[in-house]
C-alpha cells in the first residue's frame, strides 16, 4: 500500500525528520485559510499516487494567500497520469540550495535493508540508476544491528556532503531507518531531501510503500488506504479475501493456495502460455467466493482462457463446481474454461461441470496443455 506524501511526511516526522509545515486541503478556500496561517510563501502540491508531479505541473509555487487559492483550484481540477487530484499539501516555501535523495528498501539478494543516498536528488532515481549509478551509495543494513552512525557517515562522504551538515544527515538517515522498520515498509523514500539557504536539512517529499502484509499491527495506517487508485478488481478482491495480483498473460487462474497457484503459473509457462493473474481463494472457499474470483478474473479483457485448479483438501470439489456454474449464470462469458478438480468429491464436481459443458482435465500438465491451446484458439478467433 502506498501512502500519500503528506501522510508519508508526517510518519517521518514522528521519527525526527524534519519536514515543512503544512496542512492538506480539499478545497480552493481552505488552501488559502492554509496559506494564511503559514503566513508567506507556499508550495501547493498535488497528492497523488505517482512520480513526476513537479513535471506534470502538479506542484507549484504561490506568493500569497489568494494565489494559492487559485493554484489549488487549478490543481484540484487535474488529472496526473490518470488520477484525480483530491487533495492538495500546502507547504511552507523552501528555499532550496540544493537537492539529495536518500531512500531505504529491501535488497532480497542481500537479505536486508539497503540505504541509498546520491547527490543527484530531485530527479527520478532510476534514471539516475540507469545512466549514472555510480553517484549512488549504497550501505546494507543488518536488521539485528540497526543502522550504524559509521554507515550513515560513508553515505554522507559518498555524496561529498559537507561536513556541516553530517550531523543532521545522520539524524535523518537514522530516523528514516526507523521509520522504515516501524512502519514494516518495504520502501521508504526522500527526494529530495534539501539543504535550505539556511543550512538546514529538510525533507520536502516523502514516499512510503507499506507491507500489505502487515497491515493489521497498523491499523491506524491501513485506514489511509486511498481506494482511488487501486483497480476495482483489486478492491473487489480484498473484501472477498482473495489474494489476487493481475499480470499480463492471457490465461486466468483460479486455484486454492498460494502454493498451487505458483506451481499453475510455474507449468502454464512450461507449455507456451502466460499467466493472467496470480489468484489464491484460498481454503474453503464457497460458491460465493469462487463466483467473486470468476468475476474478477474476466474483469480483465486480456483473459483468453481460465484455468481451474482445486485440489479439494478442506474445499469440497462439489461446492466449487457449483460455484462455477452459479457465477457463469451472472457473468455470461464465451471464454473457454478448462476446469481440473482433484480430492474431495472430485467425481461429483466434475460431473457438475461436464453437465454445463466445461473442459476438464485429469492432471495438471494435461489442464495447462488445454488451457494453453484454448487461450491461443480464442485468440486467433
Ligand atoms: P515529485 O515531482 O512528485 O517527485 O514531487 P516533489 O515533491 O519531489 O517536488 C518536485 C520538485 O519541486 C522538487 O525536486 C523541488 O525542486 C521542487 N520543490 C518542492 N518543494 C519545494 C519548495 O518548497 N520550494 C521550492 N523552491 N521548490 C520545491
Ligand atoms: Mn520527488
Amino acid at each position: 500500500m502506498k501512502l500519500h506524501e503528506y501522510l508519508s511526511k508526517r510518519t517521518f516526522e514522528k521519527y525526527g525528520i524534519p519536514i515543512p509545515k503544512g496542512e492538506v486541503a480539499a478545497t480552493p478556500s481552505e488552501a488559502m485559510q492554509i496559506a494564511k496561517d503559514l503566513g508567506g510563501r507556499v508550495i501547493v502540491k498535488s497528492q497523488v499516487l505517482v512520480g513526476g508531479r513537479g513535471k506534470a505541473g502538479g506542484i507549484r509555487l504561490a506568493n500569497n494567500p489568494q494565489e494559492a487559492k487559485k493554484i489549488a483550484s487549478d490543481i484540484l481540477d487535474m488529472e496526473i497520469k490518470g488520477l484525480p487530484v483530491r487533495k492538495v499539501l500546502i507547504d511552507e516555501a523552501a528555499n532550496i540550495e540544493s537537492e539529495i535523495y536518500l531512500g531505504i528498501t529491501n535488497d532480497r539478494a542481500a537479505r536486508k535493508p539497503i540505504m541509498m543516498a546520491s547527490a543527484e536528488g530531485g530527479v527520478e532515481i532510476e534514471e539516475v540508476a540507469r545512466k549514472t549509478p555510480e553517484k549512488i551509495i549504497k550501505i546494507r543494513i543488518d536488521p539485528l544491528l540497526g543502522l550504524q552512525g559509521y554507515q550513515t557517515r560513508d553515505l554522507a562522504a559518498g555524496i561529498n556532503l559537507p561536513r556541516e551538515q553530517w550531523r543532521a544527515f545522520g539524524k535523518v538517515a537514522y530516523g528514516l531507518w526507523k521509520a522504515y522498520a516501524g512502519s514494516d515498509a518495504t520502501l521508504a523514500e526522500i527526494n529530495p531531501l534539501v539543504i535550505t539557504a539556511e543550512n538546514e536539512l529538510l525533507a520536502v517529499d516523502g514516499k512510503m510503500v507499506l507491507d500489505d502484509s502487515a497491515l493489521f499491527r497498523h491499523p491506524d495506517l491501513a485506514e489511509m488506504r486511498d481506494l482511488d487508485l487501486e483497480a476495482d478488481a483489486e478492491i473487489e478482491a480484498r473484501e472477498h479475501g482473495l489474494s489476487y495480483i493481475k499480470l499480463d498473460g492471457s490465461i486466468g487462474c483460479m486455484v486454492n493456495g498460494a502454493g498451487l497457484a505458483m506451481t499453475t503459473m510455474d507449468i502454464i509457462k512450461l507449455f507456451g502460455g502466460e499467466p493472467a493473474n496470480f489468484l489464491d481463494i484460498g481454503g474453503g472457499a464457497d460458491a460465493e467466493k469462487v463466483a467473486a474470483a470468476l468475476r474478477i478474473i474476466l474483469s480483465d479483457t486480456n483473459v483468453k482462457a481460465v484455468l481451474l485448479n482445486i485440489f479439494g483438501g478442506i474445499t469440497r470439489c462439489d461446492l466449487v463446481a457449483q460455484g462455477v456454474v452459479d457465477a457463469l449464470e451472472q457473468v455470461k462469458t464465451d471464454v473457454p474454461m478448462v476446469v481440473r478438480l482433484v480430492g474431495t468429491n472430485a467425481e461429483e464436481g466434475r460431473q457438475i461441470l461436464a453437465n454445463a459443458k466445461m473442459e476438464t482435465a485429469e492432471t495438471l500438465v494435461d489442464a495447462a496443455k488445454k488451457a494453453v491451446a484454448a487461450a491461443e484458439r480464442n485468440t486467433l478467433k
